[in-house]
């Protein structure tokens, strides 16, 4: 199969990259620079989003495109500036993936468009699965709701599914990582009220669920790719702590969190409870369901 990515080369995307090959795929990047990127067997870089680029004359016949691109939201405060180039590079991206469909011949039979479970706003109490289509009345639902509106725009040949992620858990990169240092340093505890919920999902499951919605005809729309068995953040961080044999302290107080990460502090203090139901009814199995065997299998390799 032919497969191309956009954002292939952030955090989600070079872990899907990697599946993909290693499945005997060939995986064609589109970036928006391509200079000392190192093309390998059965990896390619294409260059978009410039002017004067037509990835399409590379793209003609592949088989499904994964479109990842965005501006990064764990970079820096949530400025007006900010905001805008989050809004605006997502739908940038998606009218430019679509264009592309567009143009080309031999159209791809699916569009895998990424997106995220702030589509359903914050909530405490609730319960959210692909059949709640009531947008939240945030920031980040709003970004998603117009991004997944672009997606649908992609031409009845193409079958689009939105992948809403969850928080994606890697040692590496993501929202993990970054967590990591004050339970390294034995100072961890946890981050509000700690009664948020956190809807997390094991990078391995991102991959292969990925694969799974391209392989998988029968499943369109959106799909929450999310482990089944959400935490709230006091249990998330008790459970980390214990896999790292650390202590799990002090809260850091909420106004804190507002003043150190200004809006951006929405990411770790306001959560939600969201059910994988589109994937499981799909009989998708989850390599990693539970979240202490999960954070095991990623910190296997540190011990
Ligand atoms: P990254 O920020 O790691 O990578 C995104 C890629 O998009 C970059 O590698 C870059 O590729 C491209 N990009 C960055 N800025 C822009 C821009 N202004 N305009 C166009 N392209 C840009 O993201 P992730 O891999 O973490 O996430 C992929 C998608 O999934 C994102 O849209 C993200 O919001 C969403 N998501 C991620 C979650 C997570 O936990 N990681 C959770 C929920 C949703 P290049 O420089 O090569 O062009």
């Amino acid at each position: 199969m032919k497969v191309a990515i956009t954002g292939g080369t952030g955090f989600i995307g070079q872990v899907v990259t990697n599946e993909l090959i290693a499945n005997g795929h060939q995986v064609f990047i589109l970036t928006r620079n391509k200079a000392n990127k190192q093309e390998k067997e059965q990896l390619y870089f294409v260059e978009w989003l410039k002017e004067g680029s037509f990835p399409e004359k590379e793209l003609d016949g592949i088989d499904a495109i994964i479109n990842l691109a965005g501006e990064n939201l764990n970079s820096g405060r949530w400025t007006p500036d900010k905001r805008e180039k989050i809004m605006d590079s997502r739908i940038t991206a998606t009218r430019e993936t679509i264009r592309i469909i567009n143009a080309m011949e031999n159209k791809p039979e699916v569009l895998i468009n990424g997106s995220a479970v702030g589509f359903y706003g914050t909530s405490f109490t609730k319960t959210f699965t692909e059949s709640d289509d009531d947008p939240g009345e945030d920031f980040l639902a709003d970004v998603v709701v117009r991004w997944e509106q672009e997606a649908m725009k992609a031409p009845s040949k193409t079958r689009v599914v939105c992948t809403r992620f969850g928080v994606v858990l890697d040692t590496d990169e993501g929202a993990l990582q970054k967590m990591l240092l004050p339970f390294k340093l034995f100072v961890g505890g946890k981050l509000g009220t700690g009664e948020q919920w956190m809807s997390w999902v094991h990078i391995e499951d991102v991959a292969k669920a990925l694969s799974y919605c391209i392989e998988n005809k029968a499943i369109h729309g959106p799909v929450n790719i999310t482990a089944p068995n959400p935490q709230k953040m006091k249990d998330f961080g008790k459970t980390l702590a214990h896999v790292l044999h650390r202590p799990f302290w002090a809260p850091v107080p909420s106004t804190l969190l507002h003043i150190g990460l200004g809006e951006m502090s929405v990411l770790v203090l306001d959560g939600q409870h969201v059910y994988p139901q589109k994937l499981i009814d799909n009989n998708y199995s989850f390599n990693h369901p539970d979240l202490q065997e999960a954070f095991e299998d990623l910190f296997k390799t540190e011990s």
